[in-house]
């Protein structure tokens, strides 16, 4: 039977490998996510052939799970999908966790030399008493950390605790040493094995984890949580890698280091599309308005109305629409596609330019724009598209800001000055479709709405879009 259920984790873990590859590109996104699945419920199943399991825990798990997982995919709106995220990310620490405390009580209850001949009669594998009880304060680590950076994250997202900030003197001279008493405690749980003094630091070790958790997310803007959450994401794979070797178990120590290396690498892609660094985004306390804030900006504003617009499009042989954060607020994404339409049955040539962190999440807009249909062809990658933007007629900005702001290459002074941004300036015209003077998730002001060649399109998005269409419709 241990051969077998070797054998079906292999299977599930070379499923969960050729799952994440077709991730990697639109067209295969959804049979990739269907095979991960599918490696997910062989894991599960070879599992269930361990014997001495108790059947109505497993059963009663499983329905808990279902329901809650069922109800949170079907209720959750697209710009939720950062915060349910975040919890997912929550309940993958709290169960690492769980299974560290788990192991820690059997190690106090039969002693260590018992807990490793249970080891040792499940798995048939002898490891050192060290390596389990190094491996279950790991566990309980960064099970701990995950589990309440996570619901710092969702209340942040959720607007159920201030976005701003936390940050106050002495923060990070408190977390450093609340890290290092934590380590301390690790240390005298593994010295002091299955003694009172052992018990004591594991102890030690779940409270303080669990404090450094809420301090490392505290001082983080709200706007930053998709990149923390991509790293919790990639501690709560470690974390249950760490389990997996606690119970010697090798499809979790695959999954886990998997979802480990993924968000990580999700990570330093968010961070280098946003030219901040990860201590930056952890300890640099971005949005809490202190630090430069660019030069100013001088001129005006040029409104102009949605009949204007309609002479100008009309005109147009190459329109290019780039989306930001507002389309997904205003949800405008059925009604630029329709307006895409309409200009390409005019005869114009349309392109859809997506910024890597325009929006909230990564792949915020490909997901928004891929719900309204518009073909895969059309979606542009930044570089493409800025190397043919000063052929461009019309560039439509629809709710987008910092990943349009020229400061961000024009001005040392910027606090996103190096932030690679799409050149939208570059074209011969630009719409910037936002409900009034709002600035974007950095809380500054963009040069682009003063430039000649711009003109702002007040209101929402989808509002404005639907009056553009119904120009064209006569
Ligand atoms: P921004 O946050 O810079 O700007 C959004 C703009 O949308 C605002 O200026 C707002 O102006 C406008 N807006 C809001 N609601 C509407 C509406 N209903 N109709 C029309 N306009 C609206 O968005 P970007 O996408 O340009 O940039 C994303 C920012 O988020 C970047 O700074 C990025 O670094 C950051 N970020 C992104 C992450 C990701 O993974 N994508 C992760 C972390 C951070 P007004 O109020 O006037 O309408």
């Amino acid at each position: 039977m241990a051969v077998l259920i070797n054998l079906l984790y292999i299977v599930a873990s070379i499923l969960f490998i050729f799952g994440i590859k077709m991730l990697g590109s639109a067209g295969t996104a959804r049979r990739g996510n269907l095979l991960s699945s599918l490696g997910m419920l062989v894991a599960v199943v070879a599992t269930l052939l361990y014997s001495g399991l108790s059947w109505w825990m497993v059963v009663t798990g499983i329905a808990i799970g279902a329901l809650v997982g069922g109800v949170a995919a079907v209720r959750v709106k697209m710009t939720g999908m950062p915060e349910l995220v975040a919890l997912f990310n929550g309940s993958g620490g709290l169960a690492s966790l769980l299974v560290g405390l788990a192991e820690l009580s059997k190690v106090h209850a039969g002693g260590i030399e018992g807990y490793l001949a249970g080891l040792f009669a499940q798995s048939g594998v002898r490891v050192p008493d060290w390596f389990a009880l190094a491996a279950i304060a790991g566990t309980v680590i960064i099970g701990a950390v995950t589990f309440t950076g996570s619901l710092i994250a969702f209340g942040k997202l959720s607007g159920k605790l201030d976005g701003k900030p936390v940050v106050f003197s002495g923060q990070k001279l408190i977390t450093a040493v609340v890290a290092l008493v934590a380590l301390f405690a690790g240390l005298i749980m593994v010295v002091g094995a299955d003694s009172g003094v052992g018990l004591a630091g594991g102890c030690a070790l779940v409270l303080l984890a669990l404090a450094i958790g809420v301090l490392m997310t505290l001082p983080i803007g709200g706007g930053d949580m998709p990149v923390v959450i991509s790293l919790l994401n990639s501690c709560s794979g470690v974390a249950a890698a760490m389990a997996g070797f606690i119970i010697l178990n090798n499809v979790l120590v695959v999954a886990g280091c998997l979802v480990g290396a993924s968000g990580l690498i999700l990570t330093v892609i968010m961070c280098r599309a946003m030219n901040r660094s990860l201590p930056n985004v952890l300890f640099g306390g971005f949005g809490s308005g202190a630090g430069p804030q660019g030069a100013a900006v001088e001129g005006e504003m040029k409104p102009a109305s949605t009949e204007d617009a309609y002479y100008v499009l009309e005109a147009a042989s190459h329109v290019v629409f780039v989306p930001g954060y507002g389309m997904a607020v205003a949800q405008a994404q059925h009604a630029v596609k329709e307006l895409a339409g309409i200009l390409e049955d005019n005869g114009c040539q349309v392109e859809f330019a997506i910024h890597p962190v325009a929006g909230r999440m990564p792949g915020h807009m490909n997901v928004l724009l891929a719900e309204a249909d518009v073909p895969y062809e059309q979606l542009w990658e930044m570089d493409a598209i800025n190397d043919v933007m000063e052929s461009v007629d019309v560039a439509v900005v629809i709710g987008a800001n910092d990943v349009v702001n020229p400061a961000a290459g024009e001005d040392p002074s910027s606090p996103i000055y190096g932030m690679p941004i799409i050149n939208v300036h570059q074209a011969r015209t630009v719409y910037c479709l936002k409900r009034g003077k709002g600035t974007g998730f950095s809380g500054l002001e963009n040069a682009l709405f003063f430039r000649e060649n711009t003109r702002m399109l007040y209101g929402d998005a989808k509002e404005t879009l639907s009056e553009l269409v119904g120009q064209f419709k006569g």
